[in-house]
């Protein structure tokens, strides 16, 4: 059973050396004196049902998914709360007092935190907005704006069918699909700019997208975070745009998830950026 003295928490994910968040929790940790450590788990999705069953005995507190575990979790927990449900996905793991595995989601808060923070004055009502992309982060996104006021989106997806498939589970009638090739017209007259796909992602090519239709007025959002400046987020800061990067949505999920375990809210500071932005291109 769990020792709440030292509590231990961790990733799991397949490949998990790349992940930030070791570093960034084990800073909370230190930061806030806590007796605890986070530690990383490289899981393959074979392993993942017994990693889940064997959590119930073992001395560990609580744990992150991330891919490709994401969405396959949400068999595997003994419930799944109401942000996993409406996201379709699990990326944090706790127990309740009954020792239950419970599935929670904080991507889409710590989306919508990250963008509260970043963009001042930023308003939902007032907020036609453009997602490009139709994974698990674009989900979260989605559900996130959807749950806040957002009146339409417009979502954006190199496969279609995808986009398509995304809008039928969401079933909300404020989003639209709009074909791959219509991206650049589709920026005409909107708010809110987001790019959930891993295009721009270190070893990976960027978004190609002329922003000329892009009103000036208008956030661009790219939740990539590695590197910090993105070629899309460099176009929008240049001709003028607000920009909000993916560090902070990666900051407040986790913030979620510290406090969950180990009962302390952290500030998401300069302290804990700079410390991450150290190991960040
Ligand atoms: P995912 O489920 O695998 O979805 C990947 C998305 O990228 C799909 O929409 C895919 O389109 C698109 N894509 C991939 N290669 C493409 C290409 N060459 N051209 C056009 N579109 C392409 O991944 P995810 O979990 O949603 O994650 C997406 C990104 O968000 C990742 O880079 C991840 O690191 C980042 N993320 C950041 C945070 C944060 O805290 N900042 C949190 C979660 C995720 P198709 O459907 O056509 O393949």
């Amino acid at each position: 059973m769990r020792n709440p003295d030292v509590k231990i928490v961790g990733v799991v994910g397949d490949p998990i050396s790349h992940s930030l968040s070791p570093r960034l929790h084990s800073y909370w940790l230190k930061k806030y004196n806590i007796l605890g450590d986070y530690v990383p788990f490289h899981i393959t999705k074979n392993e993942l049902p017994n990693f889940i069953n064997s959590l119930k005995g073992d001395n560990i507190t609580g744990i992150n998914l991330t891919v490709p575990h994401k969405e396959s979790a949400m068999k595997l927990v003994d419930e799944a709360d109401a942000s996993a449900k409406k996201i379709g996905a699990v990326n944090t793991i706790y127990f309740d007092n009954k020792n239950r595995i419970i599935g929670s989601n904080t991507d889409g808060h710590g989306f919508l935190k990250n963008l509260r923070n970043s963009a001042e004055g930023w308003r939902a009502d007032n907020c036609p907005t453009v997602i490009i992309g139709a994974g698990g982060a674009a989900r979260a996104a989605i559900v996130s704006l959807l749950d806040v006021g957002v009146p339409e989106i417009k979502l954006i997806n190199r496969t279609q069918e995808r986009a398509v498939c995304l809008l039928q589970e969401i079933d909300d009638n404020r989003i639209r699909v709009i074909p791959w090739g219509g991206r650049e017209d589709a920026l005409s007259g909107v708010k809110l700019l987001v790019n959930a796909t891993t295009l721009g992602m270190v070893s990976q090519p960027a978004l190609e997208l002329s922003l000329d239709k892009l009103p000036k007025d208008a956030t661009v959002y790219d939740i990539i975070y590695n590197p910090i400046e993105t070629k899309l987020i460099k176009q929008a800061r240049e001709r003028g745009n607000k920009t909000v990067d993916g560090l902070g949505m990666l900051l407040h999920q986790a913030a979620v998830g510290f406090k969950a375990w180990f009962g302390v809210d952290p500030e998401v500071d300069d302290g804990i950026r700079n410390h991450l932005l150290e190991v960040l291109r």
